[in-house]
């Protein structure tokens, strides 16, 4: 039997962990979904990744009153995916921040990307009809930004590609408390779809750099000591330098995207194949490890045909399975 594509047959809702991670400092979890990070200032909230619906978002806006009744009114955008930003409009802020290299993202393909997502993966896109349209940042900064939300110092980075070309950190100096995006993911997989993967790990070593004792990946549980947030960032890059060392082999040997893919999987699978949504992964990121190791730099625009089309061609393997079985 064919593999369901991508995430449509997870259909298990997630329990919901908010952590506080130093005195108003949250991390909303979920098991392996999309994360969203709350930063409680003086005199008002930031969120950072809103979900992918309103109505998601209304789950973490009561996670969020009963600790404050201070308005949101500072969203950020740690990359252009639709799952991170779609829920935007339920905060009702004042400022949407994103930078530079998410903003053009959103504009030349926010569109295909939100089609191409809800596709992939129904149950985070409840209610789907009530996104009132793309998120469009109404902040756009290049490498860096600095707010404060009263006393509280909180620093907007881009500090170099590596899950898409527009990755943006929130990290508070004091507290040494680091929001990463998709750019470190905890036992969970990579998605690599519209990445960088030669530049990926050295952005996590900047990342690194910055020194942060807690972190609240893209997906995965929320890292509370160095060594946890060591062990996150060092697996994401495991994941990241593997995955591109193998199918770059393949693309050096000429051998069949089809053939890398099987490869790939079958190198992976043993130590990775226990994150959640490896399987939604693999075929998306072995295509565009394809398409970087082949010099492609940015990668091609997925739409919710051109996932369809791939997802035939690579996973044959499972339906011959299926066929001996
Ligand atoms: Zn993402």
């Amino acid at each position: 039997m064919a593999k369901a594509f991508a995430s449509q047959a997870d259909l298990s809702e997630k329990r919901i962990t908010f952590d506080e991670l130093g005195p108003g400092l949250f991390a909303f979890t979920a098991e392996g979904d999309p994360n969203t990070g709350v930063i409680i200032g003086d005199d008002s909230v930031m969120v950072v990744d809103t979900q992918a619906t309103p109505v998601m978002a209304q789950q973490v806006i009561a996670r969020i009153r009963e600790v404050t009744d201070k308005p949101v009114k500072h969203v950020v955008l740690s990359h252009y995916h639709a799952v991170r930003v779609l829920g935007a409009s339920a905060y009702q802020p004042e400022n949407i921040i994103a930078s530079r290299g998410t903003h053009d993202l959103i504009v030349e393909r926010g569109q295909q990307d939100y089609e191409s997502e809800v596709g992939r993966f129904p149950r985070l896109f409840d209610s789907v009809e009530s996104v009132p349209g793309l998120t469009w940042p109404t902040i756009v900064f290049d490498k860096r930004l600095t707010l404060y939300l009263g006393r509280r110092e909180v620093q907007i980075l881009h500090l170099g590609r590596g899950h898409t070309k527009g990755d943006t950190v929130v990290w508070l100096p004091e507290e040494k408390v680091l929001y990463s995006g998709d750019l470190v993911e905890y036992e969970a997989t990579p998605y690599t779809g519209d990445a960088y993967l030669r530049d990926w790990p050295a952005t996590l070593s900047r990342l690194a750099e910055l020194g942060p004792q807690k972190l609240v990946p893209g997906r995965g549980a929320a890292l509370k000591t160095s060594a946890e947030v060591a062990a996150g960032i060092a697996g994401t890059q495991d994941f990241i330098k593997r995955l591109y060392a193998a199918v770059g082999a393949g693309v050096a040997a000429g051998k069949p995207l089809k053939d890398i893919y099987d490869e790939t999987y079958a190198a992976l699978e043993p130590d990775f194949g226990k994150w959640v949504i490896f399987e939604h992964c693999m075929p998306f990121d072995v295509t565009r490890a394809y398409e970087e190791a082949s010099g492609i730099d940015d990668s091609r625009i997925w739409t919710a045909v051109r996932d369809l089309e791939m997802w035939r061609g690579l996973e044959q393997r499972a339906e011959f399975k299926g066929a001996e079985a």
